[in-house]
């Protein structure tokens, strides 16, 4: 063999080889932007995942720019034992919102991480020389200060206050505190800040404004 056709042989054998690296490397490259497609059809369907993984949801409800709830049912839960007359009104309430709303907000009783914690407490009256039957806290979004992210309502005492009509007023009042309605003067409206006797309370649904407010921002 001559030197000529040994060195020819020598780079052709060398060329090979660095062809075959380089398919490899090449068909590696691929099989790994294949592989990442492939677990990531759809981009959002994965942030989604990951949110959720976070325990965080998907805001279903963004077009508002007013204080909202992301999704809908809203989970709630007892987490002390209460007695049995005030959760049954409380339950009552949730129902009640769900009709006055046209089912646009509806609730689900839950055992595990619940939107809404409802706790049943002493009674005040002592503590403050004014008696608090409920009131009710929320927990807003650290990045996004239109999100509600939690809720709390806390039940104090034994007493229940049904209107006359049969109206779950004093829970309905706090779940609506929830949604971010203030309390106001006027009487007639179920967000009143005072506890009406059983005589005067007349309410049979929540306001018509709130009522409004309500299917502005759920009906998206
Ligand atoms: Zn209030």
């Amino acid at each position: 063999m001559s030197k000529r056709l040994k060195l020819l042989l020598i780079t052709l054998n060398i060329l090979s080889i660095l062809f075959l690296i380089f398919s490899v490397y090449f068909l590696n490259q691929q099989k790994s932007i294949t592989g990442r497609v492939i677990s990531n059809p759809n981009p959002e369907k994965s942030i989604t995942g990951k949110l959720i993984e976070n325990q965080e949801q998907v805001d279903e409800f963004s077009n508002t720019t007013k204080i909202h709830w992301s999704h809908m049912p809203l989970t709630y839960k007892f987490e002390t034992n209460c007695p049995e007359k005030r959760e049954i009104e409380m339950r009552k309430a949730f129902e009640q919102l769900k009709q006055d709303t046209g089912f646009l907000l509806w609730f689900k009783e839950t055992k595990t991480n619940p939107d809404i914690s409802i706790y049943c407490k002493e009674s005040q009256w002592e503590k403050w020389k004014d008696e608090t039957l409920a009131d009710a806290l929320i927990h807003l979004d650290k990045s996004n200060k239109n999100l509600i992210i939690k809720g709390e309502i806390n039940l104090y005492g034994q007493q229940t206050r049904l209107c006359k009509t049969g109206y779950p007023r004093l829970e309905v009042h706090e779940i609506l505190h929830l949604f971010g309605f203030r309390d106001v003067g006027d009487m007639s409206s179920v967000m009143f800040s005072y506890q009406l006797d059983y005589q005067d309370c007349k309410i049979k649904k929540i306001d018509k404004d709130i009522e409004k407010a309500l299917k502005e921002i759920y009906s998206s």
